[in-house]
């Protein structure tokens, strides 16, 4: 009889996609889908290792199912970064757990799932092998859909664990990306989301970002294209001109801003400075009409005076944000920022968070009635 899989994932968009990727492997190896990790004959958790409060969750989480585990019946794994970051600590932390997969190994968890049946299995080898396909005829999606484009960074942000976990920047070739995003319109899919670290540092041999989004703007048949996520300091106006003038390309750019402060931003080796930002922003909102501009920030980094936090109110004030992700920081093992000292206390990060967090969504909400009343103008003159 064909085994049961059960997979939960945790975190972002890049880990909802190597799901996908792992669940197409599965069922093509005649496993079927379990609808609840009771009914499962091999369970598994992609687990996200960015902030310390998503990794503790799904560590807890896989704690509590082996609680009631009945021995040599199940597959318990955990995959992905946490996997890959934790390595046989994970095996320390969870004395039951059978399957440790890292990210550079999740194209082989067909045969590692076999032998975890006989014994502990770790595979967390070389994180920076050559991009296993990650094609697969599994989609979740039935109109919409992720495509990675690259995976791993190069930028070595202080706070980040990414490279140490999913390695350095890898592209793909941009005539597999489109070969894929061709597949999957013959698949009735119409709306793709370009997925990579750093999108805005696509290098194929043939063409950069912008010239694959053109490339993809040009596939007959999609009919709305976004891409996530940009960094700042490689942000450019083609890029801007690209998302104006590509017909399919959303009026949508995701510029995670993470300090308005430039002591704290060189801190976090960002490579750009509040003036930088803003004029970057400026220009953005400038070329491109109806612009939806969101962004991630953290508060309490290691060292966060109250004049560090003010700066990012007033850059937050200055830039007007469409929405935001808020975050409290919390250091990363292995990370340049874990072991800087001074490290802000809990109750100012949480003052903090609660503070840009209520003037953020007063600004969401101002610019949203701004929008409605200025199309509401423009019905108006159109009668
Ligand atoms: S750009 Fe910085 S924050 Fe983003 S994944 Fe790379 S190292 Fe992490």
């Amino acid at each position: 009889m064909s085994k049961k899989i059960f997979l939960r994932t945790f975190g972002c968009q890049m880990n909802d996609r190597d799901s996908e990727f792992v669940m197409g492997l599965l069922l093509e190896k005649g496993y079927l889908k379990a609808e609840s990790p009771e009914e499962a004959d091999v369970v598994l958790f992609n687990t996200c290792s960015v902030r310390k409060h998503a990794e503790d969750r799904a560590i807890s989480n896989m704690g509590a199912f082996l609680k009631k585990k009945r021995r040599h019946l199940k597959i318990y794994g955990i995959i992905g970064c946490s996997a890959q970051a934790l390595k046989k600590g994970l095996f320390e932390r969870l004395p039951d757990l059978d399957l440790i997969c890292g990210t550079g190994e999740i194209a082989k968890l067909p045969e590692l799932i076999v032998k975890a049946f006989q014994e502990k299995i770790i595979a967390v080898g070389n994180i920076n092998r050559p991009l296993p396909e990650l094609k697969s005829t599994y989609r979740q999606g039935k109109k919409s859909t992720h495509v990675s484009i690259m995976r791993g960074c190069d930028n070595f942000c202080s706070y980040c664990v990414v490279p140490y976990v999913r390695g350095r920047e890898r592209s793909r070739k941009a005539e597999d990306i489109t070969s894929e995003i061709k597949d999957l319109v013959r698949r009735g899919i119409k709306d793709i989301m370009l997925l990579g670290q750093n999108v805005n540092s696509y290098k194929d041999k043939t063409c950069n970002f912008v010239e694959l989004l053109k490339l993809v703007n040009d596939v007959k048949g999609i009919e709305k294209i976004t891409f996530f996520t940009s960094h700042p300091k490689d942000a450019t106006v083609k890029l801007f001109e690209a998302i104006r003038d590509l017909d399919k390309v959303r009026k949508h750019l995701h510029l995670p801003l993470q300090s308005g402060s430039n002591r704290i931003l060189k801190l976090m080796n960002r490579g750009y400075t509040r003036e930088k930002y803003l004029d970057l922003v400026t220009r953005a909102k400038h070329i491109i009409p109806g612009l939806f501009l969101g962004t991630d920030m953290i508060v309490g980094f290691p060292s966060e005076s109250d004049k560090d936090f003010n700066d990012t109110l007033d850059l937050v004030k200055k830039v007007r944000f469409d929405g935001a992700y808020i975050f409290k920081y919390s250091p990363r093992a292995g990370t340049g920022a874990a072991g800087m000292k001074d490290e802000v206390s809990e109750d100012t990060k949480k003052r903090r968070h609660r503070t840009l967090l209520d003037l953020q969504r007063e600004i969401s909400k101002r610019k949203k009635h701004e929008k409605a009343d200025r199309c509401h103008a423009s019905h108006s003159l159109s009668r």
